[in-house]
């Protein structure tokens, strides 16, 4: 029986059988268990920031198994400072944070947050964007505005008002007196890399600087360099109230954090949360290689590089770009990503379908000059292939 009979056999259905099984990868190259290698232009989703296999991530990751591994919460250790101090040190304003495992759990570590601080204040419900996506919990589920993922598993404890993402108005008609807290994603990730028009997350901060509600930044896509900056919300300026992070921190380690800032930093007494694994020392470990060595300058480069270079294909499929960053989507005419993804990974290259009409690409954040050309210049052909 092969790999992919055995995980359909053993496994679940939620995921279905992906179609690549992987065995290794260095950099931006992985190869899957019959040897094929492919270019890696997703990055585990925007997870492996240093690449796979970076010598210093390896290097942490082995030095602290073989130290401490784990501790739980009964005891500190000196990563988890280490990690945290750097972490805020990156930030634009005084902060606190809470590590947890995943994105969902710093989601949820969000939610618990503003829950304390609503009935605190007597406000009844949050406001988040349609196509967002927050998580898969509960908690983080029942602000994700995918109703297809969403509605099956409700009702839920707190009421969720949607709005149109990127649209200013309908968060100033939303965002009232009564509202506990606003999430959103600086540029929604699962929808398929849309950023939202430019002044949207200034104007989240300014209406929720009237009314009292907290803004939640969910960047656990978008953050540690992946837009171009160590967190989307610095390039508008704005310092939000909490702050979410996971995927690309712990490059391919799990963690995940929840930062926040000023007040919202001392909202939990002790005993409110707490996780056993969460900010275990391995983890932090590889997140503080991730932060010393992720250089901002080359992704900028390579971001300007893969967008001109993916913008200037012509082909009728391909209707346009968009994202932040070493974070893109490129848009097609046709509702035929599946086939694009097939297509490029016939042709070595891992991209995702992460909308039936958008390309997420989302490659590490230490691509070569060399690596984004050979996409770009078999991007053509593979758009070919997928038209037939
Ligand atoms: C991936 C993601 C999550 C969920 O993170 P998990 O680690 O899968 O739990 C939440 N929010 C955003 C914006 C994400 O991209």
């Amino acid at each position: 029986m092969s790999l992919f009979e055995r995980f359909e056999n053993a496994f679940m259905p939620n995921y279905g059988v992906p179609p690549v099984a992987l065995a290794r990868g260095e950099g931006t190259r992985v190869w899957d268990v019959d040897g094929k290698e492919y270019l890696d232009f997703i990055a585990g989703i925007a997870v492996t920031s240093l690449g796979h296999a970076h010598p210093a991530v390896v290097e942490a990751v082995s030095r602290q198994v073989a130290t401490l591994a784990h501790t739980s919460n009964l005891f500190l250790h000196e990563p988890e400072v280490l990690l945290a101090e750097k972490l805020l040190g990156l930030l634009d304003a005084p902060a606190r944070v809470f590590f947890a495992n995943s994105g969902t759990e710093a989601n949820e570590a969000a939610y618990k947050l503003a829950v304390k601080y609503g009935k605190r204040e007597g406000r009844s419900y949050f406001v988040a964007a349609e196509n967002g996506f927050h998580g898969r919990t509960i908690g983080a589920l029942s602000l994700t505005g995918k109703k297809a993922i969403r509605d099956q598993f409700g009702p839920f404890p707190v009421e969720v008002r949607f709005v149109p993402y990127g649209d200013a108005d309908a968060l100033k008609e939303a965002v009232t007196g009564d509202c506990i807290a606003l999430f959103l994603e600086p540029t929604q990730g699962e929808a398929g890399v849309v950023p939202p028009p430019d002044g949207y997350l200034k104007a989240a901060r300014e209406i929720c600087d009237a009314t009292g509600a907290l803004l939640v930044c969910d960047e656990i896509q978008s953050a540690i360099g992946r837009s171009g900056h160590w967190f989307a919300h610095q390039a508008d300026g704005v310092t939000p109230d909490l702050l979410t992070l996971a995927k690309g921190l712990g490059g391919g380690l799990p963690i995940g954090a929840c930062v926040g800032f000023g007040p919202a930093g001392t909202l939990f007494d002790k005993g409110d949360h707490g996780s056993t694994f969460g900010g275990n020392p391995v983890s932090c470990a590889a997140a503080l290689a991730v932060l010393d060595h992720l250089d901002l300058d080359h992704v900028r480069q390579a971001a300007t590089r893969l967008r001109t270079g993916l913008e200037a294909v012509a082909h009728p499929l391909l209707k346009g770009v968009r994202g932040r960053g070493l974070w893109l989507a490129a848009v097609l005419a046709e509702p035929v990503a599946p086939q694009v993804q097939q297509a490029a990974a016939a042709a070595g290259f891992l991209v995702n379908a992460v909308q039936p009409d958008a390309i997420r690409i989302a490659p590490p954040l230490v691509v070569t000059a060399g690596e984004i050309d050979a996409l770009v210049a078999a991007f053509p052909g593979i758009l070919a292939e997928a038209a037939q």
